[in-house]
């Protein structure tokens, strides 16, 4: 594996800098200048450590390093594809289910991945975050709106504020009487893992809610021993992890790098929550796998692990109709002929529905069994 050595800390953020550690070639410079034109590019160090310059397939490198084929949109590709806007009623909040909220904080991220949802929204260029007054109008909003249970902050990744900020936000969320969860969508942990020091952690931390944080991460690598640590910290103090995952061809589209993720998120205390299909963003149809490629990998997973390692597989529907579990489906019903019979309280016989269910190694079986 030839790593490359990062003379400094710095993070990657231009195609130069991608040619300069040997990541990208020369000859890709004049596309790669294309897609960072208009989609940010960030790779931290501890991200380009993963990665092996020397295989073309790296599944870290395929995650953050900027390619040619971003510049091919499809026609069913969206800006927004998971349908945000419809559900803005003011700058910063996505109110799509009555009991939570988005809260869409910072549009900064410590890495920028290439599958990103909110690709066209996040990065330098874009505002940084939510301005004074917008602020205050999105909490004026989850105060006046007592069904809001669930405060998700997002962005971008709210984990780039500072912990003083950070502090404070989570203060204003606290106190209002409704909010009872604060959640906290991030790649920090792994992406830039020292940025988890004991202030955050204490800014994560608020009377009157309760914090869940939400790691994303797509490959085992991922997890690293700094990564591990940083988590274990924010476990240790009481904050409850969960994991979100983005099904990603050439990242994570095999059943044993699945079945590596989800144990590593275990290992780590953190329970494996969703697997996302590909969303429709611009310029991302070369990482994304079929929906079928995507039920057949939950199937096999379904038959390494156990189910504490079993995350959601899920789609969000386009036009903002939110996420849907999309299978596999198990159980159909059996054909008539097998239906069984049996006898009602009254003693008349009547048929009752057989069903067929699936079990772990793909065989059939009938539900209730034949006697
Ligand atoms: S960290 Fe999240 S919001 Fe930021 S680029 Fe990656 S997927 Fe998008």
């Amino acid at each position: 594996m030839s790593k490359v050595n990062l003379a400094s800390a710095a993070t990657l953020r231009t195609p130069a800098d991608l040619v300069a550690h040997g990541f990208a070639s020369t000859a890709d410079l004049p596309d790669l200048e294309k897609v960072a034109a208009r989609y940010a590019v960030a790779i931290t160090a501890d991200m380009a450590a993963l990665i092996d310059a020397g295989d073309p397939d790296d599944p870290i490198a395929r995650q953050f390093i900027p390619s040619a084929e971003e510049l091919a949109t499809r026609d069913s590709e969206s800006a927004d594809p998971i349908g945000d806007h419809v559900h803005s009623p003011v700058a910063g909040i996505v109110h799509r289910y009555p009991d939570r909220v988005l809260f869409k904080l910072v549009h900064v991220c410590a890495v920028y991945c290439r599958f990103c949802f909110r690709r066209e929204m996040v990065g330098p260029g874009k505002a940084s975050a939510l301005p004074p007054a917008a602020y205050d109008a999105a909490i004026d909003y989850i105060r006046a709106h007592p069904e809001v249970w669930e405060v998700i902050l997002t962005g971008g990744d709210p984990l780039m504020l500072s912990p003083r900020r950070l502090t404070e936000v989570m203060a204003d969320l606290a106190a209002i009487d409704h909010v009872r969860i604060i959640r906290i969508h991030t790649r920090v942990p792994v992406a830039d893992p020292a940025r988890i020091t004991p202030e955050m952690i204490s800014a994560l931390k608020v009377k009157g809610a309760t914090t869940w944080v939400a790691l994303h991460a797509n490959h085992v690598r991922e997890l690293t021993s700094k990564a591990r640590a940083a988590c274990a910290d924010m476990i240790d103090a009481g904050i409850p992890m969960v994991s979100q995952s983005v099904l990603l061809r050439g990242v994570n589209d095999d059943a044993a790098t699945l079945e590596a993720l989800m144990r590593g998120f275990v290992e780590c205390r953190i329970k494996p929550y969703y697997l996302h299909h590909g969303d429709l963003a611009p310029g991302t149809s070369h990482l994304r796998t079929t929906l079928e490629h995507g039920q057949q990998l939950m199937r096999a997973l379904r038959g390494r692990v156990s189910g504490l390692c079993q995350p959601d597989y899920v789609i969000d529907i386009p036009g903002g109709y939110g996420k849907a579990p999309i299978g596999p489906n198990y159980l159909s019903r059996a054909d008539s002929s097998s239906q069984l019979n049996s006898f009602s309280r009254e003693g008349e016989q009547q048929a009752e529905t057989r069903y067929r269910v699936v079990d772990y190694c793909g065989d059939v079986h009938l539900y209730p069994p034949k006697s």
